[in-house]
């Protein structure tokens, strides 16, 4: 681990392994946090915090853009150790992680600076009482992560919080522990103080030895809606501060007058960019029914044209599925979606190539039903598993849109402009894309409404979430007491 700017020792005796999800060999054997070795993070992350705050804002954003320089140098192999520990396609790796991660700490450097308070009086003499409000750090933040975007997460997590004068712990999910050393190692050679960003290993038990730990102020927490409800929980004890980025079941919304065939590469996007396992991804994807024939005879083709292989392979668009037991539960809901009468269009299972045999592969899988109700239609399935329901009128596919507890992304296609931003005021949803799908720059907001989660990471409107407001009143004149 990495506790106070140097590596540690945990004193747990524990051990996890993190595994290649293509080949299935060990990558590394890394140690679990104790109790005992999250004290030492969070006594760490304290001290650290309070030399970090002392530093002026652009102090601290100089640090962050020179390890925003150090990653993009180091950007082939970060890319290449994403795709090796998380199976994700060496095509994505470069973009939608390393890219992804160092544009956040650039925008966060540039944004350190900026980050204060407002000052008003209550009148126009100079003896007027006044007040000031101070932007201030929360302290200690616990960033806990998910495994598909592992790096990325960690950027997005790390990047805000130490912009505006927070020490961070971060805890990686157990299968995929490794990036988030890169970012340690960057940020450490590009100044930072010891002790201002550590990273704890190990399960949820160390996830809730951070969730539980008096000395932590805030959460900011990636992964499952139940897991999300147990860190609220935990969190209650200390009343924590959390953003929480959740998962999803989004609609995507394809109207009669859409471009076709952008319809159509919205929807790929949409399923079967790394492999499903996308929070955002618009699973549930409404196609008006005077273009649901056409809208399929476009998907089908390329849909079975994608290449599956070795996540290396630069011609490979989709790898395996980050565990033998991940694999095993997506395919328990394709067979159920099969047992419940979904029409299965393609797709369904491992592929046919050899070379491929016993791997964790599932094939880009495309559902028909207009069945809202079945499992496939409202559980987050995170494989490569799309539904095509068709709808007749807005009011109605809005409804049906709107129907699930969880509301993080949406998207809608179509031509008609007016249609385009009505419909995207409407979805219950925290991100919502108009012709186009799964794009997220670092300087539009992101996160969920309803069971998606709270808090928003990216934008300026994540600084408010790293930060707590003081007032300070002022009065120059004198005390009236009546008595
Ligand atoms: P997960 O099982 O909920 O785990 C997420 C993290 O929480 C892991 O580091 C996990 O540790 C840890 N954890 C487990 N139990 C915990 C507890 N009781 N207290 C504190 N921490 C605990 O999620 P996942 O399977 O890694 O990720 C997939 C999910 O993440 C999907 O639902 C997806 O939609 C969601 N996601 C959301 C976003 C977003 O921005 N909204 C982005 C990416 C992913 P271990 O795994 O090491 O046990």
């Amino acid at each position: 681990m990495l506790i106070g700017g140097a590596l540690y020792e945990a004193t747990s005796g524990e051990t996890f392994k993190t595994r290649n999800p293509f080949s299935g060999e060990v990558i590394a054997t890394v140690q679990a946090a104790s109790r005992a070795d999250v004290d030492a993070a969070v006594a760490a992350a304290s001290q650290g915090q309070r030399a970090w705050a002392a530093l002026s804002g652009a102090a601290r954003g100089r640090v962050l853009s020179r390890a925003a320089a150090l990653i993009r140098a180091r950007r082939d192999e970060i890319a290449r150790l994403e795709s090796l520990d998380g199976g994700k396609p060496i095509q994505e790796t470069p973009m939608a992680d390393v890219d992804s991660g160092a544009d956040c700490l650039d925008y966060f450097a540039g944004l350190a600076a900026t980050i204060g308070g407002a000052c008003q009086s209550f009148g126009e003499g100079g003896d007027t009482p006044w007040f000031y409000t101070r932007r201030e750090p929360l302290g200690v933040v616990g960033g806990i992560g998910a495994w598909n975007y592992p790096f990325q997460i960690a950027c997005w997590k790390a990047a805000p919080a130490l912009a505006a004068g927070n020490a961070m712990i971060f805890k990686p999910a157990e299968q995929t522990p490794l990036s988030a050393y890169i970012l340690a190692e960057a940020l450490t050679e590009a100044g930072l103080p010891a002790g201002v960003f550590n990273i704890v290993q190990g399960d949820g038990r160390v996830g809730r030895m951070l969730t539980t730990h008096p000395g932590i102020a805030k959460i900011s927490f990636t992964g499952e809606v139940n897991t999300g409800k147990a860190v609220m929980a935990d969190s209650a004890a200390t009343l924590k501060t959390l953003t929480l980025e959740l998962g999803g079941k989004s609609p995507l919304l394809v109207f009669e007058d859409a471009n076709l065939d952008d319809a159509v590469s919205a929807a790929l996007l949409a399923n079967f960019y790394t492999q499903g396992q996308i929070c955002t991804n618009g699973t549930r994807v409404f196609v008006h029914e005077t273009v649901i024939d056409a809208f399929l005879a476009r998907l089908l083709p390329r849909a079975e044209a994608m290449v599956l292989g070795d996540p290396l392979d630069p011609s490979t668009q989709m790898g395996p599925l980050i565990t033998p037991e991940h694999h095993g539960r997506v395919l328990a809901h394709i067979a159920q979606a099969i047992a419940d009468g979904a029409t299965l269009l393609t797709g369904g299972g491992v592929p046919d190539d050899p070379a491929l045999a016993g791997k964790s592969f599932v094939r880009p899988t495309v559902f028909r039903t207009d069945d809202d109700n079945l499992p496939l239609c409202r559980q987050e399935i995170f494989g490569p598993v799309m539904t095509v329901l068709s709808f007749a009128d807005e009011d109605t596919v809005i409804a049906r849109a709107n129907s699930l507890p969880v509301g993080l992304a949406g998207g809608v296609m179509t031509r008609d402009m007016t249609r385009a931003h009505r419909v995207a005021a409407r979805l219950e949803a925290g991100v919502v894309w108009i012709n186009t799908y799964n794009v997220t720059p670092v300087e539009m907001p992101f996160g969920g409404i309803k069971m998606s989660g709270m808090g928003r990471e990216n934008g300026r409107a994540a600084l408010e979430h790293v930060t707590r407001i003081k007032s300070v009143y002022v009065e120059p004149g004198h005390v009236e007491a009546p008595y």
